[in-house]
């Protein structure tokens, strides 16, 4: 059922930064944003200048001292009331949601209730991560530790103003931490709404910060001294910049970037499924993912599910049932890369560039149809660059290694997926892909919790992956205690 509303409001945000438990504004430099939607002012912000970044630091440094030494079993109750917040805000954050970001409304929702899942794996640490105790020797006992580092950074990206933030933000606080948020400039409003569900479970003041802020703002965040370690999602050469940075102070960081991810399409695919999950995969969040397959392989003679794909997009409309696109340089850069795979010999079988029927609210707003592009080559634009928007490349190949062959280039690490039915592809893909999230007749391969979410090459820079167990060190030490109390007569190398 298309959904007409989507979250659209009059009246113009003014998005605050979030100092020890208040909402403050700064000196630096406006930045006014319009709505993908309507085109019109939605939100605006200051730039978090030196004084503010200084001051929201030391507040946050104070507060990590208390916090550090809360108890997890009590850090963990603040975190179950914020779930409960959440889901009691859950209209308002996914209506604010897809209004700054062009998110649908199911969309929008779609992506909180995946990031309250990763509040519920935080939950689940206090009684995952007990450490663990050994007599090592004789009377001689070695123990582990996990403990915060003190205060924590995340960058977050425009695409998931709540998913992402919520990948980071329980799981670096149910650890002992505090943490300090820099949302996309792009979309700030979300972050209003998730600091206040924060303040309203009882969270100490001071232990989440959010500054408001463009790329200064991101170097004073990363370079402050008592910021001990960066985690990062966005573009692959912002990603790498980020990691660079961080990591030539002698933090630890972790940043994820962007994606070209791939479906292998084989013959013996099931029609329905297959179609769906692509269709679904390349158009959903209007192709602003990491995760969209962006690039399809067909092997073989696949042009039957091809059909059926074309047939499920072609029935969407822009503004109705797909979402706007984050801006209007970005619906030109589409425009002009699908003249680009013209030009470069590829057929334009669906082009979005001629969708016209936009609701009438939403006619200065940014949009783009379902774009597929056939036969196009393997090394060309279209098939290796990220364009984050809803376009399709499809590679026609003879045979399931000239697929392995072209997956294996990919610069990038998120995903791959294969439609088959038979299980040995299926396994011989999964094998072999060195994509960092496999899916087998799934078209988003997001692992749900506690399988942990970072892709590999120049979609992740550093080790570990940024949710689950693997995001552990990211925001956390492991102490190793060895103890003695009495002396031992059978004296070893340890007495
Ligand atoms: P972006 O790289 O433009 O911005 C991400 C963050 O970096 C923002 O907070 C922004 O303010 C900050 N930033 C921008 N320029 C900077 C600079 N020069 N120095 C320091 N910080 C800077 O990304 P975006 O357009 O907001 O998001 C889309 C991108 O994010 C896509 O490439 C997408 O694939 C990627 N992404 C990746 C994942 C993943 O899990 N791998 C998830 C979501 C989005």
């Amino acid at each position: 059922m298309p959904h007409p509303y989507q979250g659209i409001r009059t009246s113009v945000q003014d998005c605050g930064h979030f100092v020890s438990g208040e909402w403050i504004t700064s000196s630096g430099s406006k930045v006014e944003i319009n709505s993908p939607y309507t085109g019109s002012p939605m939100a605006s912000f200051r730039n978090a200048d030196q004084p503010t970044v200084e001051k929201a630091i030391a507040q946050a440094h104070a507060a990590s001292k208390d916090w550090s030494k809360t108890p997890i079993k009590e850090r963990s109750q603040v975190m179950y009331r914020f779930r409960d917040e959440l889901i009691a805000d859950l209209e308002l954050i996914a209506s604010t949601k897809s209004f700054e970001s062009g998110k649908t409304i199911g969309e929008a929702k779609a992506g909180l209730l995946k990031g309250i899942e990763v509040l519920e794996f935080a939950l689940s640490i206090q009684n995952m991560d007990a450490g663990g105790k050994l007599e090592v020797s004789r009377g001689v006992s070695c123990e582990f530790r996990r403990e915060p580092i003190g205060v924590v950074s995340g960058i977050t990206p425009f695409n998931f103003p709540a998913m992402v933030p919520m990948w980071m933000i329980p799981i670096a606080l149910t650890l002992g931490n505090s943490f300090v948020w820099k949302p996309s400039e792009k979309t700030p409003m979300t972050s209003l709404l998730i600091a206040d569900c924060l303040k309203r479970s009882g969270l100490p003041a001071g232990v989440l910060t959010v500054l408001q802020g463009q790329k200064e703002t991101v170097e004073m965040i990363i370079d402050h001294p008592l910021v001990a370690s960066v985690g990062f999602v966005g573009s692959t050469d912002i990603a790498r910049k980020v990691y660079q940075r961080a990591t030539n102070l002698g933090k630890r960081c972790l940043a994820l970037g962007g994606a070209k991810n791939h479906i292998i399409l084989l013959p013996d695919a099931d029609p329905e499924i297959a179609a769906q999950g692509i269709a679904d995969s390349f158009t959903g969040c209007c192709g602003q993912r990491c995760m969209a397959a962006s690039v399809l392989l067909a092997v073989g003679d696949v042009d039957q599910i091809i059909g059926k794909v074309k047939a499920i997009v072609e029935s969407r409309s822009p503004g109705v049932d797909l979402g706007a696109i984050i801006t209007k340089q970005q619906v030109e850069f589409l425009h002009s890369a699908i003249a680009e795979a013209d030009a470069e010999g590829a057929d334009v079988v669906v082009d979005g560039r001629n969708s016209n029927n936009l609701p009438s609210e939403f006619k200065a707003g940014n949009f783009i149809g379902a774009t597929i592009l056939d036969n196009v080559k393997p090394k060309s634009m279209a098939a290796t660059k990220e364009l984050f928007g809803p376009i399709l490349s499809i590679i026609r190949v003879k045979d399931l290694s000239e697929a392995l062959e072209i997956e294996a280039s990919n610069a990038y690490g998120n995903a791959t997926s294969v439609f088959t039915s038979s299980g040995a592809m299926a396994e011989e893909i999964a094998r072999s892909s060195r994509s960092g999230m496999v899916g087998v007749n799934i078209g988003v391969p997001v692992p749900r919790e506690p399988f942990s979410f970072g892709g590999t090459k120049n979609s992740k820079f550093g080790m570990g992956d940024i949710t689950g167990i693997p995001s552990f060190p990211l925001w956390s030490d492991m102490k190793k205690v060895t103890v003695k109390w009495h002396k031992q007569n059978d004296a070893n190398w340890m007495s």
